[in-house]
């Protein structure tokens, strides 16, 4: 048994072997872990699964005083402060589900120098009480957990993240280390600005999951689709369905266990009891699978999840990373499907015109939205795509479907004009902008009731895209999308020309698209490298 004392005065292997069990540093590990040992300040950015919790708290054994984390998650705070305790670190929380005596106790603990870690919530240290309390204690090193939230410009920006600059100003000589999983470039830059990280060492790990396959497949029956992938490639396999809405993770949950196959609900909607149980079982128990909002999986550390399915499309290829980054953490071949459709679109354009927030905000997340889209759409490497997106180069990866079953591509300049015409039509002749259905009904040459109600049969492009199907046609809306051919608003998903839109009218552009993968997708016919 060792006392903490000896703990202190330990070098770094040594605390990685004795208190978590383990051989050798994996990557930078080493070099992060040295840079704040020694006092310096560190920016992170290490893929989910990578072992950033070791670089902050490896340091906040070796340096005395008590090491500071800042962590927006604190619904696993409790979590983490158990797992570190059955290692036989020291470490407490304080946030606001606490009562005043279990807050009493860590306060003192801090004070006296009897904990190795204390965990906070960024609103904590905007509190006056808990800034005279950290004055009063040893501060070993302050460690920012998911530093990407103090980006306005990020997918999750949280407005309490801003004021952790004055952590600096307030304790200049304490080192501090900022931690994402996630960062464009501009992000990047951003976090350093912040938060200060002037004089910071940055350590940027590679954000390639090489286990990983990324599929993406149109939307047609979505739950079917997803029971058929679980059934011919994941039987038994523990995995997370991901669904944009309560309503949607209930059915889908039921469904799945419906057809034999064990799912858990998971959504903010459920009392916490239920919630906690269902995390518990996916954790312990083989063979689940997790149908959640994206309220579930922050800081879950399951190593075998086999699979991440995305029944709605994510907001953001920062949000889809992250996801799908909770499969196959222990480096076992895993799948990132996803299946989108043009409705998708619609209603996140709908959410993102009635969020609040200012213009500016809106802006930012139509731009994520759009990069996302352009990722389904993409006729390339989705890895290249995707690490592209977070600054990082890489070639044709053998493992994502369109390296597998490359995509045709066919001219769809004719297809994108006529399109383009009929919303040009629909708003010059008739003052009216319409979603793509009603687009779509015009150029099959559908007499519907909507299209005898408006007389849309008197268009001159009525019935002249004959030549395509109806789910040919929304492939086309979903790639003018894509490529800001054409926009998408309101309530209604009204579509709209953009400035691009009158270079193809004017023949002027050609546009390429994607043919649809046929209708069995791309199978694991390859192995990870
Ligand atoms: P992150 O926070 O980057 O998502 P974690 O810190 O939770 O990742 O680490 C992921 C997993 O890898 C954990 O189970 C952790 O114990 C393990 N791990 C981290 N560093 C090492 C190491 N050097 N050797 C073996 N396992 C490690
Ligand atoms: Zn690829």
């Amino acid at each position: 048994m060792t006392s903490p004392t000896d703990q202190r005065t330990d070098d770094a292997l040594g605390v990685l072997r004795r208190v978590f069990g383990y051989d050798t540093f994996r990557d930078n590990q080493r070099e992060i872990i040295d840079q704040v040992v020694g006092g310096g300040d560190a920016l992170v950015l290490m893929p989910t699964g990578g072992g950033k919790s070791l670089c902050y708290q490896i340091p906040a054994l070796v340096r005395d005083g008590v090491a500071v984390v800042v962590s927006p998650l604190i619904a696993l705070m409790q979590d983490q402060v158990d797992a570190l305790t059955t290692l036989g670190v020291r470490a407490g929380f304080l946030n606001s589900t606490q009562d005043f005596e279990a807050r009493r106790l860590v306060e003192s603990a801090f004070v006296a120098g009897d904990l190795d870690l204390l965990y906070l919530a960024p609103e904590a240290l905007r509190t006056e009480s808990v800034l005279r309390l950290l004055d009063r204690g040893k501060i070993a090193l302050f460690a920012i957990d998911e530093a990407h939230c103090v980006a306005q410009w990020g997918h999750d920006f949280r407005p309490d993240y801003l004021a952790l600059s004055m952590l600096h100003e307030r304790w200049p000589a304490v080192p501090r280390i900022a931690l994402t999983a996630t960062a464009t470039p501009a992000t990047h830059a951003e976090i350093a600005a912040r938060l200060n990280l002037g004089n910071a060492r940055h350590f940027v790990a590679s954000f390639d999951r090489p286990n990983i396959q990324y599929r993406i497949v149109p939307k047609r029956e979505p739950k079917k689709q997803l029971l058929d992938l679980l059934r011919t490639e994941h039987p038994g396999d523990a995995g997370i369905v991901y669904c944009l809405s309560r309503a949607s993770v209930d059915k889908t949950a039921e469904f799945l266990v419906q057809n034999g196959i064990p799912a858990l609900p998971y959504h903010a909607g459920l009392d916490s009891g239920t919630r906690a149980a269902n995390q518990h079982r996916f954790l312990r128990e083989d063979g689940l699978v997790m149908v959640a909002t994206i309220a579930f999986g922050m800081g879950i550390d399951k190593p075998d999840v086999r699979f991440v399915a995305h029944l709605d499309l994510p907001k953001s290829i920062e949000g889809y990373y992250q996801e799908t980054g909770r499969a196959g953490r222990d480096g076992l071949p895993s799948t990132a499907w996803l299946a989108y459709g043009l409705s998708d679109v619609v209603q996140q354009r709908k959410m993102i015109d009635s969020s609040d927030g200012d213009r500016a905000r809106r802006q930012v997340l139509a731009a994520h939205l759009d990069a996302m889209l352009a990722l389904c759409e993409t006729v390339q490497c989705r890895r290249e795509q995707l690490l592209g997106y977070f600054g990082q180069q890489s070639t044709g990866c053998g493992n994502c479907d369109t390296c597998l079953t490359p995509p045709e591509s066919w001219d769809g300049t004719v297809a994108a004009q006529k399109l383009l015409s009929t919303v040009l039509r629909l708003h010059r002749e008739r003052d009216q902008k319409f979603g793509a259905g009603q687009s779509i009904d015009i150029l099959l040459g559908r007499r519907t009731d909507k299209v005898a109600q408006y007389r849309h049969d008197t268009l001159s492009v009525f019935g002249i895209g004959t030549e395509l199907t109806e789910s040919e046609w929304r492939g086309v809306v979903r790639q003018l999308l894509a490529q800001g051919l054409l926009a998408v608003e309101g309530d209604y998903g009204t579509l709209s020309l953009t400035e691009s839109s009158g270079d193809v009218l004017g023949k002027r552009r050609e546009v390429t698209m994607r043919r649809e993968a046929p209708r069995a997708a791309a199978s694991r016919t390859s192995k990870p490298r």
